[in-house]
């Protein structure tokens, strides 16, 4: 069928990528056909994020970009989705007239009609839809799957109810609501039976799952759950809050061998009047329990965690008190982000704002710091076993190939180059660790 091509860029995290897969497989169901790059697109859809400055600037210049296509290509209508339209929904429709339609978070069960509709010759009634982000998606929703064939996310909820200050996921994705747990393994089922061995479950906060369902199934249900699909040879955690990091889900990860012994633990800052101006809820003290307790209980485990640096109020001190809990914790894995001064957030109007080159100079300082930690941690790895998913060739010499051990999550972390013969994608094997450099670790192997 003529003009049905679609090319979707997906921007932002796991979730809203979970987002652009149930799009891609909605549109390929109704006739649309997805196309790999843009040049071949009849219509560009930009799923974008807007949750900070430097994410709203990433969406808009991919705008524009692809906009110059719809001057110069075979693209005939560009249609913006997510976060971006959410948020600013009929504003952008004024300030971006190359766009033919913004469609808010809520709408993305309806894209197939509202692309067939924009392909009629007659220009749509309205062309921002934003309504209440109330969408939550189910196993009836198919993907396709963004991610290589063995590893996909797994959203086991949508939205948020912890309205920390400075953030304005709440307003745009909605207050938290979870999956159901049969609902959720099904789809695990599902993808563990076309060729997933790793699943990475995400949320906006995963230890809040449940909290809104009756019986109040907590997260440690579902990780059993999961853990007990025999196909599946990795699960994932990602989004832990701090403060509700339970013993039980703690235990559940020791204690099921196909659950990585890996945690994202983005803790923010660690110093108290910071993290209270925050609204995070726990204070110092529960954070370094969190951290403990984590280390007590899961053996070798991997920690990452993220940060924000130059908060409203954020004094030389908090900061050294933030900085120092970097250098004892040694956190395995660790990113910053500079505090991002965003409107209609209670922090936007906290009075001692920092300046843009100190929280440019205290993001440089966390990292140089934290860049020593990994390294010496990688190092320390040497000698050791470690089960790596191979996922694909590598150009240095020598190491034919690259992977990820269970300490390293996709995109964030580093990666692992492996020498051997005959490996492919999506095959496990265990190597032993020879190098480890300031993100990336080497290994060998003789499986095949
Ligand atoms: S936990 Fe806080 S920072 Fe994370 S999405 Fe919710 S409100 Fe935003």
């Amino acid at each position: 069928m003529r003009n049905r091509n679609v090319h979707i860029v997906s921007l932002g995290c796991p979730k809203n990528q979970v987002d652009s897969e149930v799009m891609a497989a909605s549109l390929a169901g109704s006739g649309f056909t997805i196309v790999p790059t843009p040049d071949d697109a009849d219509i560009i859809l930009v799923n974008t994020c807007a949750f900070i400055l430097p994410a709203k600037e990433e969406s808009i210049d991919e705008i524009l970009r692809m906009a110059e296509l719809k001057k110069t290509g075979k693209c005939s209508r560009l249609v913006v989705t997510g976060c971006l339209p959410q948020r600013y929904g009929k504003s952008l429709a004024r300030e971006m007239p190359e766009v033919d339609l913004f469609l808010g978070t809520g709408e993305l069960p309806s894209i197939a009609g509202r692309l067939e509709k924009l392909m009629q010759d007659s220009p749509p009634s309205s062309r921002s839809v934003v309504g209440q982000p109330t969408f939550l998606m189910n196993a009836g929703h198919s993907r396709l799957l963004s991610t290589p064939f063995y590893s996909a996310y797994l959203k086991i909820a949508e939205g948020c109810s912890n309205w920390c200050s400075y953030c304005v996921i709440p307003a745009i994705r909605g207050k938290a609501r979870s999956r159901q747990v049969n609902d959720i393994l099904k789809e695990a089922e599902r993808l563990a039976a076309g060729g997933v061995k790793e699943v990475i479950i995400t949320a906006q906060d995963t230890t809040a799952y449940g909290r809104d369902l009756k019986g109040k199934p907590s997260l440690a249900v579902v990780l059993r759950e999961l853990a007990g699909i025999k196909e599946l040879r990795w699960i994932r955690l990602l989004y832990t809050y701090p403060a509700n990091l339970t013993k039980e889900i703690l235990e559940t990860v020791a204690e099921e061998n196909r659950i990585c012994n890996y945690l994202d633990i983005p803790i923010q800052h660690v110093d108290d009047d910071i993290l209270k101006a925050m609204h995070r809820k726990g204070g110092s003290r529960i954070i370094k329990e969190s951290v403990a307790a984590a280390r007590s209980i899961i053996p070798e485990v991997a920690l990452r965690t993220s940060l924000i640096v130059g908060f409203p109020g954020e004094t030389r001190a908090g900061f050294n008190r933030l900085l120092s809990f970097v250098r004892e914790t040694r956190f395995d894995h660790l990113g910053v982000f500079e505090y991002s001064r965003e409107e209609e957030t209670p922090a936007a109007s906290f009075p001692a704002q920092v300046t843009k080159k100190t929280k440019e100079n205290r993001r440089r300082l966390v990292m140089e710091e934290q860049a020593m930690i990994s390294h010496e941690i990688n190092r320390s790895l040497v000698g050791s076993h470690q089960e790596i998913l191979i996922e694909g060739r590598s150009d240095i010499p020598g190491y034919d190939f690259t992977g990820r051990c269970r300490r390293q999550a996709p995109d964030i972390d580093g990666i692992t180059y492996v020498k051997g013969k005959n490996l492919t994608a999506g095959t496990i094997v265990t190597g032993a660790i020879t190098a480890g450099e300031e993100y990336d670790l080497f290994a060998e192997t003789s499986e095949i």
